[in-house]
């Protein structure tokens, strides 16, 4: 970042403190050539998210909305409700560490879909059938199938799964991880060891 009154490209930082309710990083710098001070700001890029729709129309990304979706089809299966927003989490990173900036809303569907798949089979079929938009009582023995096929080809995943408690979800799931996008801000590091 060049001194803003001198245009010398080399500084030192002299502070970096959290700002913005940590959502981003004030640095104090110094020029190493005119010795003038200036602050710079350092956050993570938010990149907006467009969603085409199935009808053609775009919108901008909407997580309550997508929120809402996977709350309906998990009603009264028992997951929690912290589990919901991860799994909105991780559909929202993933969105944004993609180059593309569009994303059509099946698979936005396909992507709640893996998730629930190993989740919880109620959730996976309610949501499966109000996103693909199933016809008649054919679509859902198909997707059963499918269903029951993925667990008979995967026995690792399937004798994991039979190993849970039937009654009750696990509430000691792992870990939550929350995948933060990569920083794009474009500060530079090299500054950083002139400090
Ligand atoms: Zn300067």
């Amino acid at each position: 970042m060049r001194c803003p009154f001198c245009q010398f490209p080399d500084n030192r930082v002299l502070e970096s403190r959290s700002a913005e309710s940590g959502h981003s990083v004030r640095r104090r710098r110094e020029c190493l050539r005119c010795s003038r001070r200036f602050t710079t700001y350092e956050r993570i890029e938010f990149v907006p998210v467009v969603v085409l729709k199935k009808s053609g129309e775009r919108e901008s990304f909407d997580r309550s909305k997508l929120l809402q979706g996977i709350v309906a089809a998990c009603e009264k299966t028992g997951v929690a409700p912290a589990k919901l927003e991860s799994i909105v989490d991780e559909i929202e990173a993933e969105l944004q560490q993609r180059s593309a900036r569009e994303v059509s809303s099946s698979e936005i569907g396909e992507l709640v879909l893996q998730h629930l798949q190993s989740l919880n089979e109620v959730a996976y079929v309610r949501f499966a059938s109000i996103h693909r938009q199933f016809k008649g009582i054919r679509d859902f023995v198909e997707t059963l199938n499918h269903l029951q096929n993925t667990v008979e080809s995967a026995p690792a995943a399937a004798v994991a799964h039979a190993a849970e408690p039937e009654t009750s979800e696990p509430v000691t799931s792992e870990p939550e991880t929350h995948h933060v996008p990569e920083e794009r801000a474009g500060v530079e590091a090299a500054s950083m060891s002139h400090s």
